[in-house]
């Protein structure tokens, strides 16, 4: 696997540069400097990525499962085998520790792919019998040419997730990384061409996504959508797509609350609170971002959860010893410190962070920002309503389960929700009446990948993850036979 200055576009099988000839500047965020090129492709080269993958669907739709199932585990066995290289261009891309590309994001990127190609060997669907008269079955067939759109935050992880269930269940896909972290999307592209990945059936444009991004999405062989970003883009892609009756599955973002009940387990909580907040600078769309305390541990909690965060090291992504890397773009980091202004407005105080850090040598023009605590708001202002997804949480105390449950589901959003309590009743009831699509119980970012995932509210429509992909990914015919 090579990275190369001059990234290319993946189409019909070859590693090759935008029709226009133009390429956007790739900034790495832990230097803050210009390292490589992305094709700035637009409608041309997705027209191109559509004839090839149209040519590829009919092989590839009809040559078996074992076979998809083959070339896909050879693909996850090549990401394995080139692990560091994966994570460090993970990191050099994004500005996340590498302790967490080669720990999650890569490892998780492979999984993904075994996942769905094993999966998609014991995918079965139903059938009805009618006594004495009929028998009806559900056909589940690829859909034809699917388009594949992902974010910043969990690079080739985010990426790999759709495309898996994609190709297993027989569609050829065209797909776009963001063009904010193109470099594993790149690298990718190589592991499948070293595998075998027959030419077409996967295609990998990059590109700013006003332009390439919403060339797939207009383009009408394109039948369906899978999206994940930001809930704005979501709404505008629904705009265009939902006329056209593309079928649409939309990850978006969130505002995720995490509930600390004074009968949790003290020590496990703050530990996992320490994560949920500030795991990979809070750009994490699953990050608990508003956390409600009860009272009667919230002056512990508050002095636990100060202390452990300012020991928390900020610091070049290659450093083993750095807890949060660098935010992954000077746009980003901008607004995110623009929220913490904001919280001052709103009447907030800074209990830690609200910084950015200092740092020296090579990496004096990175973008590194101070894990931050804020206290003292509203449950119902802008800060507490709109999603940061930056290392930003704000700490406010509940007495009563009715009192925070209605401050969890007073957002727009509906992502996740993390609860912490030794009551299994209050668990329960409380999982059943919260607005979200995930409910973690004294955990958090457990992940089984045979479980749905998705949102509610502003975070999205429909599911991924496990068999929900693989129907995503497939059209349901019924075929009605009478004896
Ligand atoms: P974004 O919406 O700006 O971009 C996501 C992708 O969409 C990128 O590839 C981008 O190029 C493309 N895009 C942008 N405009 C487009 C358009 N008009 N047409 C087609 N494609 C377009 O999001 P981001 O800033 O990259 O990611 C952060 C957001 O993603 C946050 O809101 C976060 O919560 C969300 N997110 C959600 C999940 C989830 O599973 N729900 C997971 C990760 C991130």
């Amino acid at each position: 696997m090579k990275t190369d200055k001059y990234i290319k576009n993946y189409i019909g099988g070859a590693l090759i540069p935008p029709d226009s000839g133009e390429y956007i500047d790739n900034i790495s965020p832990p230097t803050g400097e210009v390292y490589s090129h992305i094709p700035d492709s637009d409608e041309s080269d997705i027209q191109k990525a559509v004839e090839a993958a149209e040519r590829a669907f009919p092989d590839w739709s009809t040559c078996g499962v074992e076979k998809r199932y083959r070339i896909l585990t050879r693909i996850a066995d090549i990401i394995e085998q080139n692990l560091d290289d994966f994570a460090h261009a993970e990191s050099l891309d994004s500005g996340k520790p590498i302790t967490m590309s080669k720990s999650v994001d890569i490892p998780r990127a492979h999984a993904n792919i075994r996942f769905f190609a094993t999966a998609i060997m014991h995918f079965a669907s139903e059938s009805h019998h009618m006594e004495k008269n009929a028998v009806n079955f559900t056909l589940r067939q690829p859909i034809g040419v699917v388009g594949c759109i992902s974010p910043w935050n969990l690079p080739l992880y985010l990426f790999t997730w759709k495309i898996a269930p994609a190709l297993a269940s027989g569609n050829c896909v065209i797909a776009k990384p963001s063009e904010v972290t193109p470099m594993t999307a790149f690298l990718f592209a190589q592991a499948c061409e070293e595998a075998g990945l027959p030419p077409g059936v996967l295609n990998i444009v990059h590109g700013l996504g006003p332009k390439a991004g919403e060339a797939i999405i207009k383009h009408p062989k394109i039948k369906a959508i899978s999206f994940t970003g930001g809930t704005n883009t979501g709404r505008e892609i629904a705009r265009i797509a939902a006329p056209m009756f593309k079928k649409l599955s939309l990850e978006l973002g969130g505002k995720n609350p995490n509930i600390i009940f004074a009968d949790c387990d003290f020590d496990k909580m703050i530990f996992d609170t320490l994560r949920s907040s500030f795991s990979n600078n809070g750009q994490i769309c699953l990050c608990g971002s508003r956390i409600f305390v009860e009272r009667p541990i919230y002056e512990k909690f508050k002095e636990e959860f100060v202390k452990r965060t300012q020991f928390l090291k900020v610091g070049e992504p290659f450093s083993p010893v750095t807890d949060l890397g660098a935010m992954v773009s000077q746009s980003h980091m901008e607004k995110v410190m623009s929220y913490i202004e904001l919280a001052k407005v709103e009447g907030g105080e800074i209990l830690c962070g609200g910084k950015p850090v200092e740092m020296e040598g090579r990496f004096e023009k990175g973008f590194y920002l101070r894990p931050t605590i804020i206290e003292g708001l509203d449950p119902y202002c802008r800060t507490n309503q709109e999603e940061i997804f930056g290392p930003v949480v704000t700490i406010m105390p509940f007495d009563t389960e009715e009192e925070v449950l209605e401050y969890a589901n007073s957002v727009d959003y509906g992502l996740s929700c993390t609860l912490w309590t030794k009551d299994v009743s209050r668990a329960n009831r409380m999982a059943e009446q919260i607005q979200a699509g995930v409910v973690w119980v004294n955990c958090w970012l457990l992940r089984d990948l045979r479980t749905p995932f998705g949102g509610v509210k502003n975070s999205g429509v429909g599911r991924e993850g496990g068999l929900e992909a693989l129907r995503f990914f497939t059209e349901a015919k019924n075929v009605c036979i009478k004896y």
